[in-house]
């Protein structure tokens, strides 16, 4: 476990928050202050089309009612531009930055690695102009990255055979969740990224980020089970009968809700109430 642990919540104002969300949030306040460590408030607005102000102010008001509070400043994606592009200059000056005019649908056509979109570096010999209207791509190198999850021990990926060449900002001009979540960690000093085993896969690519960028300790991470909707469905912001606002407005109280999803998690093995102050005894 890192010393001093500082962790993040960082959801996407794309939705409201659901039973995935509170699950996350038991553990990143759990884990976190267990150890006596922080937790940062993140929103991560970085796509600019799906972002909403009316998400971000009902995600507020949720954790706020759910008693996940945090005293540190809140960051927002959205008013870092200024980071994000001194960031890319670096690695532009390190000749690692190409414009890449591909659309997704011919980089499917080109095939998937496992479940995911490989890009085939079709654009990184074309010496394309940075430009409006075309995407982004760092060049990753062959390598493979070794972590230790604290949830999965040993883990081992090789990002250029898994996505091949990052995109880090998308041909609409928005910041890439990779490229902007990887910054930030960096630049805010967070030491234990908490997330859901959904983003496992995206480890490896992070921390050859982080290390291009200069990051030369990177953070720990601990990857927790998800709540599945049926067993091969994920709960996603569109499933309104698992939404927080919708508990709230069935007269659930916070208590019930953190029960609710630490026991569909398996960190309780009956039903009872749990207040937020009280996530740290679950870890
Ligand atoms: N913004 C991501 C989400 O809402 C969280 C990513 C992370 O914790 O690294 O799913």
């Amino acid at each position: 476990m890192p010393d001093p642990v500082l962790s993040r919540f960082a959801p996407a104002p794309t939705g409201f928050l659901h039973l995935g969300h509170v699950l996350n949030a038991i553990y990143v306040w759990g884990v976190t202050g267990a150890r006596g460590g922080r937790v940062l408030l993140r929103i991560e607005d970085h796509d600019r089309q799906r972002s909403r102000a009316e998400y971000e102010r009902a995600i507020l008001d949720d954790l706020d009612w759910l008693g996940f509070r945090s005293p540190e400043p809140l960051v927002r994606q959205s008013e870092r531009h200024a980071v994000y592009e001194s960031a890319l200059a670096r690695l532009r000056a390190d000749g690692l930055v190409y414009a890449c005019e591909c659309s997704r649908s011919e980089i499917s056509a080109a095939g998937k690695s496992g479940s995911e979109l490989r890009y085939p570096g079709t654009c990184s010999g074309k010496g394309l102009p940075e430009r409006p209207g075309l995407g982004t791509r760092v060049r990753l190198a062959p390598s493979i990255e070794r972590f230790e999850d604290l949830a999965h021990s040993v883990c081992e990926q090789q990002p250029s055979a898994q996505c091949g060449d990052l995109l880090v900002r998308d041909r609409e001009g928005n910041w890439t969740y990779q490229f902007v979540a990887t910054i930030d960690d960096f630049e805010q000093s967070v030491t234990l990224v908490i997330r859901g085993d959904d983003l496992l896969a995206s480890t490896g690519r992070q921390i050859q980020l982080a290390r291009l960028l200069g990051r030369t300790a990177p953070p720990r991470f601990l990857h927790h089970t998800l709540i599945m909707k049926t067993p091969t469905q994920k709960l996603s912001k569109s499933d309104g009968d698992t939404g927080v606002r919708d508990s709230r407005a069935r007269g659930w109280t916070a208590p019930q809700v953190i029960g609710h999803a630490a026991l569909l998690a398996g960190l309780i093995d009956r039903p009872h109430d749990v207040a937020a102050s009280r996530v740290s005894s679950l870890f």
